[in-house]
């Protein structure tokens, strides 16, 4: 009997648990749907460096969330669920204009760069709300640069090649985020008229210890992107060592917490009005 109830129990537990985990995602969801309207998101600026000079080329919109209860999720746990319950669109157009508002304070050439989740990309209505939010906040389309990653590719609809064409004549930059992440890479590049590569931080962080092989991928990430004239990005530069390597190896730019880390729209402000971080 002793063990027979064991089993049970233990049965019991398992299920209450799946139930727990189930109605509390259930619960985020919900707070989630909720987050915008009351003002618990807010979009953080981190500053992307050009390596010659060291000035300011613009910086990231990295969306925040507050939550009253929990404190600060992080957009790693909350997006892939904005994802799944269909909030992608509404939340990552609301991060596009706030964005945009911002960056409409900056100096002329500092540009800012927005990530669009695969779904919005794929949803037939993005150039319009792309074109719309330029018009509104009066930013040139080139100053804009949208962070895309082969997600895209995976989930393609009928409409993802037509996109990138739109998208292109609006004159906006599309670059090609995590790069190295995914699997047929060299595909998508000659599919997609990206302006930038952005090399993903599992090559970057790190890359100057003696005996990484990162620094020879990120070399020929670099090679292949200058021979297609796409600029690079390393993300993820924390120290001098590997800031220096990066530099060394010709990536033309530069993100990380050596430069700065996101932080609220005032500090940019602040800064993307210098010309340079140092
Ligand atoms: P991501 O697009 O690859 O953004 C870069 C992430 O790396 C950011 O994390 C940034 O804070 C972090 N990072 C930058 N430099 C360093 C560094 O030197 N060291 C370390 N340890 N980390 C660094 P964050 O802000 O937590 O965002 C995580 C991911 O969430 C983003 O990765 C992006 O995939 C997604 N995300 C954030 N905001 C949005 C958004 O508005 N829309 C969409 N669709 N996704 C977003
Ligand atoms: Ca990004
Ligand atoms: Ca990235
Ligand atoms: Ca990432």
């Amino acid at each position: 009997y002793a063990a027979k109830d064991a089993g049970r129990g233990k049965h019991c537990f398992y299920e209450q648990a799946m139930h727990t985990e189930a109605s509390d995602r259930q619960v985020l969801e919900n707070d989630l749907r909720q987050a915008i309207d009351k003002g618990e998101l807010w979009v953080a600026y981190q500053p992307i460096v050009r390596t010659a000079g060291e000035e300011i080329s613009g910086f990231e919109a990295l969306v925040r969330w507050d939550h009253p209860v929990r404190g600060r999720i992080s957009p790693d746990k909350f997006i892939p669920l904005a994802e799944e319950c269909g909030l992608i669109p509404r939340i990552g157009t609301w991060v596009l204009e706030t964005a945009l508002e911002e960056a409409a304070r900056w100096p002329d050439q500092v540009r800012i760069a927005v990530n669009l989740s695969p779904i919005q990309f794929n949803d037939p209505g993005i150039v319009e709300i792309v074109s719309n939010a330029l018009t509104r906040t009066g930013v040139r389309a080139n100053r804009l640069e949208l962070e895309i990653t082969e997600g895209v590719f995976l989930a393609e609809g009928e409409s993802t090649d037509d996109t990138f064409g739109k998208l292109k004549d609006l004159g906006v930059r599309l670059a090609l985020d995590d790069f190295g992440t995914g699997y047929s890479s060299l595909g998508y590049l000659k599919k997609a008229p990206f302006d930038k590569i952005k090399i993903d931080q599992s090559f970057v962080r790190g890359a100057a210890s003696k005996t990484s092989r990162n620094s020879a991928i990120i070399r020929a990430i670099v090679t292949l992107a200058d021979s297609l004239q796409m600029e690079t990005c390393a993300e993820g530069v924390e120290t001098h060592d590997d800031l220096h390597l990066i530099r060394d190896l010709g990536c033309s730019h530069i993100q990380g917490y050596i430069f700065g880390k996101p932080m609220e729209g005032e500090s940019a402000r602040a800064l993307a009005s210098k010309t340079t971080v140092v």
